[in-house]
């Protein structure tokens, strides 16, 4: 495993993520309490060692069985449309490196996070620093099921791209609760912002245009 043992966060990797931060205000992040977890958490401890030093860009980055870790933009736009309270229960559809499950845990969220792809899932597992946070639960499963055991959830967040909104996601969000979810295909997403009155009737407001890797469907055990 490439990064089961503790890494260093130096006062230059420090320094690189409050730039990265004002970076971020200055595209419009708002929510303090976003920025101050993403200056709190280490994302080149995410990263493979190849491309460290491009952790603090805005940009998303190749990581382990062809996937992405999201740019830091995105992750905090999402969160942010999620107006993330403390303790919320929070459903994330795709963990990939876990960086954005961490942001949400950060913010003392209780996480359950879904991973397609097993050897992403057991990658994730060996990562020394989500031991940080016992408050995010992963499971290996498709995220178009959700996880109905555990349902409903106050916000769901997915950050793959959905071909269409998954029907068992919206059963499985609580009365005003707030689901984030990129709808598209290759060429290009809208972000939805899906929010559930205390009728069970849902609105739908788009939210920009975004690049997403696919959600695809099915578990794939490799
Ligand atoms: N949140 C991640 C972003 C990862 S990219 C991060 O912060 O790094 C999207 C992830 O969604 C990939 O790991 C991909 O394998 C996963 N994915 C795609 N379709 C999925 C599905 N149906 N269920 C669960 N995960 C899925």
């Amino acid at each position: 495993m490439l990064h089961s043992k503790p890494k260093e966060d130096s006062y230059l990797q420090k320094g690189l993520r409050k730039q990265l931060v004002q970076t971020l205000r200055e595209k419009g992040i708002q929510d303090e309490r976003v920025l101050a977890a993403i200056e709190a958490i280490p994302r080149h401890f995410f990263l493979d060692p190849a491309f460290e030093r491009q952790a603090y860009e805005d940009r998303a980055f190749p990581i382990t069985a062809g996937q992405t870790i999201s740019q830091p933009y995105t992750v905090a736009y999402q969160t942010q449309l999620l107006e993330i309270k403390k303790f919320d229960k929070v459903l994330e559809i795709g963990t990939g490196s876990a960086y954005q499950a961490c942001v949400l845990a950060e913010l003392g969220v209780s996480l359950f996070t879904i991973e397609r792809q097993r050897a992403l899932y057991d990658y994730v597992g060996q990562f020394f620093f989500i031991k940080n946070y016992p408050n995010i639960k992963r499971f290996y499963g498709d995220g178009y099921e959700g996880l109905p055991s555990y349902a409903p959830f106050d916000k769901i967040l997915v950050t793959a791209a959905a071909p269409f909104i998954p029907p068992k996601l919206v059963e499985q969000l609580k009365p005003s609760g707030i689901m984030v979810i990129p709808v598209g295909d290759d060429t290009g997403q809208k972000m939805l912002r899906i929010t559930k009155d205390t009728d069970g009737t849902t609105h739908i407001e788009e939210r920009g245009d975004f690049s997403f890797v696919p959600m695809l469907t099915g578990k794939n055990n490799k």
